[in-house]
């Protein structure tokens, strides 16, 4: 389940710095710090959205999560970018 910020409510997205992952809002920069437990959470979360997005409208999406359209967007992005660099690491074999 996406998370929300304690200052302002806006929704907190995965952040990656050095080699800690923050969970970092969207609308004003707060930051906490995330564990692999509430990264796992947000992997499986954006899977089975993947999965519901044939049968639910977006606009319906949109409203059960409080967000703007644009906020949406930057949400589905950061997800990209961000599992992209989490699978890498996860899969990534030891030397
Ligand atoms: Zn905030």
């Amino acid at each position: 389940m996406v998370k929300f910020c304690p200052r302002c409510g806006g929704p907190m997205m995965p952040y990656k710095k050095g080699k800690t992952v923050y969970l970092r809002c969207i609308r004003c920069g707060y930051m906490v710090k995330a564990d692999k437990k509430t990264l796992k959470t947000y992997q499986i979360r954006y899977q089975v959205e993947e999965d519901k997005r044939v049968h639910t409208s977006k606009a319906t999406e949109a409203r059960r999560l409080a967000l703007t359209p644009e906020e949406r967007e930057i949400l589905k992005e950061y997800y990209e970018i961000f599992l992209e660099t989490f699978q890498e690491e996860t899969e990534s074999p030891s030397e």
